[in-house]
């Protein structure tokens, strides 16, 4: 069976076309710019030059319509006709408490997914909207919501609760959630298998480090605790994003800077993190490039990102009573040996040693750690659409042999 990948953004999207049959990546793109001037298609053809084709796309229907021309077309298309594409799986980012799992689209989870807007007020609708422009396009093919909330849903209660008033949590659903969950499992469930020990016997801390980024404990195959929280502003430091802070703060910087309603959730999300501290970027490689040039602020606030990820691996060592695997991934957590170095620095007394040798890798999965090492550290890049595939290839799958 192929599979279609579909992850909406507000004015983008990212699709991918997967034989599932043998998990093999057929095409891949970006359609970027919707609804605006200059709206973009970019398709790859696994093996060819990428194609990128101005045409104008009002909305997400003309952008999901232009993605199927594409796969569809008889030079750099990988299916004759879209009877080929046996299911569509669609990146939600909240699904709330509802779904601890994917699940086969229909309109009772479409209505669920439109309770959590509230929740993701930028992410869910344009989810929903990749959703019906597919059911539009599409009317017969399956549709499956993998959910970046769901593999979080394991949490136990003690780990998900504010110390607020509990009404909040009865009244509007205020609780910790976590994201990234889909990525978490990916790389939890590799690292399991480079292992060779089951994932029910092993406790892992996962650190996915990207422009967004949190940290997950898993013990047994289970979420026990994660960084982010209600929304993906708490935990780690990030690009743009503050992670935690004394909630104080918010109240004194809208007195003092006499702001407007909303505007310090504004600089919390987009103008704090590694690119608030160093007023250089919020990437890390120009941090890097700045941290050699001599820039003080910039090593600071490089510190400052590998100080909050070191906190949370301390208090996950903690939550599970020790570690045996420490991953690390996504753009960050793949690339930067240096980070990573920074990060694994001087923690050998918690049996975790990093080997600076296997350390100089990029994008590769493998194991970085010393073999006297007592806690395994692997790089394991992340794969969130092969992970969608794999659930609704799944899923539907199941459907077709009821
Ligand atoms: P997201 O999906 O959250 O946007 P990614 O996981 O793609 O983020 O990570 C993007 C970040 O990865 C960039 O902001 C950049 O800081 C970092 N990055 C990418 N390559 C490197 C590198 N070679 N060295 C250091 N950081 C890198």
């Amino acid at each position: 069976m192929k599979v279609l990948v579909i992850n909406c953004g507000s004015s983008s999207l990212k699709y991918q076309v997967l034989d599932m049959t043998n998990e093999q990546l057929l095409a891949k793109g970006l359609v970027e710019r919707i609804g605006m001037d200059g709206s973009v298609i970019n398709h790859t053809k696994m093996g060819m030059d990428k194609i990128s084709t101005e045409v104008p796309m009002a909305n997400h229907k003309d952008a999901i319509a232009q993605v199927l021309n594409a796969i569809v077309d008889e030079n750099h298309g990988v299916v004759k006709s879209m009877e080929e594409i046996g299911a569509v799986g669609h990146r939600v980012v909240h699904a709330g408490e509802k779904y601890a799992e994917s699940v086969l689209i229909d309109s009772n989870v479409i209505k669920a997914l439109e309770d959590c807007i509230e929740l993701a007020p930028l992410h869910n609708p344009p989810n929903l909207l990749g959703i019906a422009a597919c059911r539009e396009l599409m009317p017969t093919t399956p549709m499956v919501g993998v959910f970046d909330t769901a593999f979080h849903q394991t949490m136990p209660a003690h780990n998900y609760l504010y110390a607020i008033p509990y009404e909040y949590y009865t009244k509007y659903g205020i609780r910790k959630y976590g994201f990234h969950g889909t990525s978490h499992k990916y790389v939890s469930e590799r690292a399991a298998a480079k292992l060779n020990v089951s994932i029910n016997d092993l406790k892992i801390i996962t650190c996915h480090l990207g422009n967004g980024a949190s940290v997950s404990a898993i013990k047994y195959g289970k979420v026990i605790d994660t960084s982010m929280g209600f929304t993906p502003l708490q935990g780690l430091v990030m690009g743009t994003r503050s992670g935690d802070i004394d909630p104080a703060i918010v109240t004194f910087i809208r007195e003092k800077e006499n702001l407007p309603h909303g505007v310090v959730n504004d600089i919390l999300n987009k103008k704090s993190g590694v690119l608030g501290i160093s007023g250089v970027s919020s990437d890390f490689r120009d941090l890097e490039d700045a941290v050699a040039e001599g820039d003080e602020r910039a090593a600071l606030a490089l510190r400052v990102f590998a100080q909050k990820v070191r906190f949370y691996i301390g208090a996950y060592i903690a939550e599970m009573n020790g570690v045996d695997a420490l991953i690390f991934t996504a753009g960050v957590g793949e690339n930067s040996a240096e980070m990573r170095a920074h990060i694994c620095n001087e923690m050998g007394n918690l049996g975790i040693k990093l080997d600076l040798l296997k350390n100089k890798v990029r994008g590769q999965e493998r194991v970085i750690s010393t073999d006297d090492s007592k806690v395994k550290i692997l790089l394991v890049p992340t794969n969130e659409e092969l992970m969608i595939a794999r659930d609704t290839y799944k899923i539907v799958n199941e459907r077709l042999r009821k």
